[in-house]
């Protein structure tokens, strides 16, 4: 492990380990209208497909709620009931075998209902994340605004402890009914204010955290955005799971989420591709050679390190330090497996060459 991780107590979800010394675990969203149990379950195929170890589900209605059993008994995942308010709702998933609960308990009006809730899933080893996001936060004190003002908070501190303080208040309600199986978030679209929540929220509890960007926004501006806030924060050892949010089809969201923690070096998961920026130098279409490589490398679920580089100034270095690489030049490709040239191609034969070369790491590894 590359970084000192914050001691969390473990969470299991299903079968999946959340905390404790579990790897960091990758979470997506479906974005399927729940109430449509077919379309919901290619979905989660689908992301499941692409390595999301855990699928959240929006449960905003009964009738998305009566359609959890038909969901969640065929997922090759943990599934998440994300419920607002409605404790029946809560207590339908429960009934439908779901894995985990998000849901704020002080956002339920009667404590008998809270209560309940708790008790099933206790029965049940269920968990519960408690999601503080900055966008429905509370109004604040007049104390507590004072309180922060004589600490000289600065704003996004004075958030950043709002939106603590509200998540404890949803945990002392959970542990108040001896119910400890807990996970936290605490998203905003606001990196240093998502950052300052996390540590300060790392401080006073054990329980895993689950780390999140909210509405980061479309692929390019929310895949960096996310990487800033979550990648900031495993960094220091805080986080132990993670969600990308963007607004595109979720399985790209598994796909930053990984790129995250394989820059960190946290997780291994499928390919890496090292591709150069290109410069005057370059003699080949490049960006349609890195596309290509990359499109195709989305299909190969074992780790494997692919180098696409531009010329035969810095290309070579790279090349060789890959798995299988390419120092293209002058219409031609140098073509590199384990740090050995193993052939010349063409710059028409470069991606078919590179996929053999890819195809036969791949086997050499298999046969041990
Ligand atoms: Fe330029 Fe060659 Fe470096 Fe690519 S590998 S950026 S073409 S010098």
């Amino acid at each position: 492990m590359a970084y000192q991780r914050r001691k969390s107590r473990p969470v299991w979800v299903g079968n999946v380990q959340i905390g404790g010394d579990a790897p960091i675990v990758v979470q997506s969203m479906t974005t399927a209208d729940t109430r449509d149990p077919e379309a919901t379950l290619r979905q989660i195929h689908e992301l499941a497909d692409a390595g999301c170890e855990i699928v959240r589900l929006a449960v905003p209605d009964r009738v998305a709620a009566a359609a959890l059993p038909e969901i969640v008994p065929y997922s090759p995942v943990p599934l998440v009931a994300d419920i607002h308010f409605e404790h029946t709702l809560a207590l339908k998933a429960l009934d439908a075998g779901i894995h985990k609960l998000r849901l704020n308990p002080g956002n339920i009006r009667k404590p008998e209902d809270v209560r309940e809730v708790v008790r099933k899933a206790k029965e049940r080893g269920v968990p519960i994340r408690i999601g503080v996001n900055f966008g429905s936060l509370p109004p604040m004190t007049r104390e507590f605004v004072d309180e922060m003002a004589a600490q000289n908070a600065t704003h996004t501190e004075l958030i950043a402890e709002h939106m603590v303080r509200t998540a404890l208040g949803h945990v002392r309600i959970l542990e108040d009914l001896d119910f400890g199986d807990i996970v936290i978030s605490l998203k905003a679209f606001e990196v240093p204010v998502m950052v300052e929540a996390y540590r300060r929220m790392a401080r006073l509890v054990d329980y895993p955290l689950h780390l999140g960007v909210t509405e980061a926004g479309t692929p390019k501006a929310g895949a960096i955005r996310s990487a800033v806030g979550i990648g900031t924060l495993l960094a220091e050892g805080i986080g132990d799971t993670i969600r990308v949010s963007l607004a595109t089809d979720p399985v790209e969201e598994v796909y930053v989420a990984y790129e995250i923690l394989k820059s960190l070096d946290l997780r291994q998961h499928g390919a890496t591709l090292v591709a150069c920026p290109t410069c005057g130098r370059v003699e080949v279409d490049l960006f349609k050679l890195a596309n290509e490589i990359d499109e195709y490398l989305k299909t190969i679920k074992e780790p494997i390190k692919v180098a696409v580089m531009g010329c035969v100034v810095n290309g070579p270095g790279e090349a060789r330090d890959s798995d299988v690489g390419v120092a293209a030049g002058r219409g031609k490709g140098v073509i590199f497996r384990k740090g050995k040239i193993v052939r010349k191609v063409e710059e028409q034969e470069i991606v078919p060459a590179l996929k053999e070369e890819i195809q036969l790491v791949l086997a050499e590894r298999a046969a041990g």
